[in-house]
């Protein structure tokens, strides 16, 4: 007897890290599971292998070559390019749950049509949220879908807060790990690599979430998040400093009480109760994970001075409108041209702080001047990298 019918599940962004630890979760039970459809932006080596391994019915792709040269080797297949392929996938009427694995503000409008769509969202892509979070959740409760966290700090919250009336809460406590760079000075920073920034001491994840993790970025972008997946004022959203990541975060509640979620460093638990909630499945090949074995869990309060990007995601959070998405997409052509060799590690601060001196604009926005403006702030900042990068 199973806990639940068969999942129909259209997973974009399938060949990077979240997407291949989804594929984990849904080959584990093939008799609760279906990849519907998947997508994946220019990796066609590992798109093809997904294809044999998953049998999908429709899949997005990044090119029209790819579309063409793919709809030749899988001609049972239907195959969609760019943004519309995102949507389709996303839409498909078979499709029950869409689980956006993709990186950066691209997720947005395939999120939307899923929700128009009414398909619950398991949402790792939280630069969505965080650019137009105000849109997406009224859109979800206008058509009654679910927004499952998959980021381990949201999914640990939300395990935390599964029974308890919205009315004892009395704060959210993040954890953070400090990323790559957390035991380095400011002076420190101004010579580190790519390298060194990708080498993160607890999780294995993609390029752009890595480097963000380090700036302290990730966890910026994930107190927002939080704001709109849990409806918390930002005064009641708290960040600690915790090293090992084993507290995946925390909620706290009116009468001083603290309740953890704790777990090994392992996306394969967030991703699985996105897709069981509120059931509950063993994981296969478990990582080994044994407190007595850890013994010591250390909690540190944020420096703000260290980690400025950290203390501007309080501020462009409570100014609201559009201040969180030029944020988020300063960021975005930041730290791609980080990964791209053209700025300087703490160059990407720089124009993420730049970016918000830059827009003034306080009053209430439209989702249209949203995208609009998210558009204008990548331009901005593409143009001061031309002038400006690595000078
Ligand atoms: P990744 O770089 O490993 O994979 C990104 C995926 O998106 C790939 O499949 C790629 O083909 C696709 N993609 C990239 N650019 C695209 C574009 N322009 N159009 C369409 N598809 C595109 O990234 P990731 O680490 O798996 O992260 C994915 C999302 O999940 C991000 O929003 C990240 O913040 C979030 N997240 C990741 C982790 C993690 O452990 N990796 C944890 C929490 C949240
Ligand atoms: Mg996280």
């Amino acid at each position: 007897v199973f806990l639940f019918n068969m999942k129909n599940i259209a997973l974009l962004g399938a060949t990077g890290s979240i997407g291949m630890n989804t594929v984990a979760v849904v080959t584990a039970y093939p008799e609760l599971f279906q990849i519907e459809s998947l997508t994946f932006h220019s990796n066609s080596e590992k798109g093809a292998d997904l294809i044999k391994m998953l049998k999908p019915k429709y899949v997005g792709v990044g090119t029209e070559q790819m579309k063409k040269e793919f709809t030749t080797r899988f001609p049972e297949i239907e195959f969609g390019v760019g943004e519309e392929g995102l949507i389709k996938a996303a839409t498909l009427e078979s499709v029950d749950v869409v689980l956006t694995a993709v990186t950066g503000s691209v997720g947005l409008n395939p999120t939307l049509a899923a929700i128009k769509a009414k398909k619950d969202i398991a949402l790792a892509n939280k630069e969505t949220l965080v650019m137009a979070g105000q849109w997406v959740m009224e859109e979800a409760r206008k058509n009654e879908v679910r927004i499952l966290p998959v980021d381990s700090e949201h999914s640990a919250i939300f395990q935390c807060l599964y029974g308890q009336k919205s009315d004892n809460l009395k704060e959210l406590v993040i954890t953070a790990s400090g990323g790559s760079f957390r035991d380095l000075t400011r002076e420190e920073l101004k010579t580190v690599t790519l390298e060194e920034a990708l080498n993160h001491p607890n999780w294995s994840m993609g390029r752009k979430i890595t480097v963000d993790s380090s700036t302290m970025m990730n966890k910026g972008l994930e107190v927002i998040e939080a704001h709109w997946l849990f409806g918390t004022d930002y005064d009641k959203i708290k960040v600690v400093l915790h090293k090992e990541s084993i507290v995946h975060s925390m909620i706290v509640l009116k009468d001083g009480a603290y309740l953890a979620q704790l777990g090994p460093s392992d996306m394969r638990e967030p991703i699985q109760y996105a897709l069981t909630y509120p059931n509950r499945l063993p994981i296969q090949d478990e990582k080994a994970f044994d407190l007595t074995e850890i013994s010591q869990l250390n909690f540190k309060p944020m420096d703000f001075e260290r980690f400025p990007m950290l203390e501007l995601a309080y501020i462009v959070g409570e100014k609201g409108g559009a201040f969180p998405t030029v944020y988020n997409a300063a960021n975005e052509i930041a730290a791609n041209a980080f990964i791209d060799g053209k700025i300087s590690y703490l160059q990407i601060e720089e124009f993420v702080q730049k970016a918000i001196w830059n827009y003034t604009e306080t009053k209430e926005v439209t989702l249209e001047e949203v995208i609009a403006i998210d558009k204008q702030t990548r331009t901005i900042v593409e143009r001061w990298i031309k002038e400006e990068g690595l000078l």
